[in-house]
């Protein structure tokens, strides 16, 4: 593993309920301070990569069967979701998953909570609210009342406060008008370049994750089938054809 590697995923095989196997020995790094997208069709199994990554497959009776998973230089063991942000990993899931009880603030404050013990102060709100303005303006609002949008920006917003090395980030245009897409992958760009955070975004809106990443990996039914910088990908006639809707 290449010392500039903050993530490394070797060969895994997922499986749910003991039957149904998802990844087929699936492989992919991150570089550190790097972007990277994976994408695919429905179903080849995204979602389940990051579930792997952050420990959550146990939720869904699902396990990782064989291969390993290394951040920042060590094995990825069996962590909590406190543990992992304390180790400095944050997944931004489907569906947002804020509390919609609490307002704005409230969330970014309940992020803040899983940092204690870690020696690491959380990231100003101003920080976040000057990425976001939007959230700054509704930071007295219930999360639940938030559009779409602006609950992406919250889950994100919220992903900052613990200065992760690294954010999964599942399907951040999932819902949005084509509009708001283009507005938060602005903003996702500009996070990475200020702050050095490194990303593993999973989209199916091929053409705004690679505007923004600097590696792709494409999969197919549980595994990487074809790999490389973005800026190599978008020329290959394949991927523009069925990823990128050009020919
Ligand atoms: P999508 O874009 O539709 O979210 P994806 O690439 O993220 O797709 P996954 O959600 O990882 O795909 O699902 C991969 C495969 O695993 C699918 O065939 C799905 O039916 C199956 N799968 C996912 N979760 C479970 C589960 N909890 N139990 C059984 N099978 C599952």
């Amino acid at each position: 593993m290449a010392a500039d590697t903050i993530l490394s995923i070797e060969n895994i095989e997922v499986v749910y309920n003991k039957t149904i196997q998802v990844l087929r020995g699936l492989s992919l790094s991150v570089e550190r301070g790097k972007v990277a997208t994976l994408l695919g069709s429905n179903g080849a199994g995204k979602s389940t990569t990051l579930k792997a990554i952050s420990n959550l497959l146990a939720l869904e009776d699902g396990a990782v069967t064989s291969g390993s998973i290394t951040f920042d230089g060590k094995p990825l063991l069996a962590e909590t979701p406190h543990g992992l942000v304390r180790r400095g990993m944050f997944h931004v899931m489907e569906g947002r998953r804020i509390f919609e009880d609490l307002t704005v603030e409230e969330n970014l404050t309940a992020a803040t909570f899983a940092l204690s013990g870690r020696g690491v102060k959380p990231t100003p709100f101003d920080l976040v609210y000057g990425y976001f303005p939007r959230l700054y303006e509704r930071r007295h609002s219930r999360a639940g009342y938030l559009s779409g949008g602006e609950q992406q920006m919250l889950a994100i917003g919220r992903a900052l406060i613990a200065q992760p090395k690294l954010i999964l980030l599942d399907e951040p245009s999932l819902g949005l008008s084509p509009l708001l897409v283009e507005e938060i992958f602005t903003i996702i760009a500009r996070i990475n370049r200020e702050t050095g955070v490194s990303m593993l975004l999973v989209e199916q809106n091929a053409a705004v994750a690679f505007a923004v990443s600097h590696y792709g990996y494409i999969m197919e039914t549980g595994k990487i089938v074809l790999d490389g910088p973005t800026e190599r990908l978008i020329k290959d006639e394949d991927v523009r054809e069925f990823y990128l809707g050009m020919s």
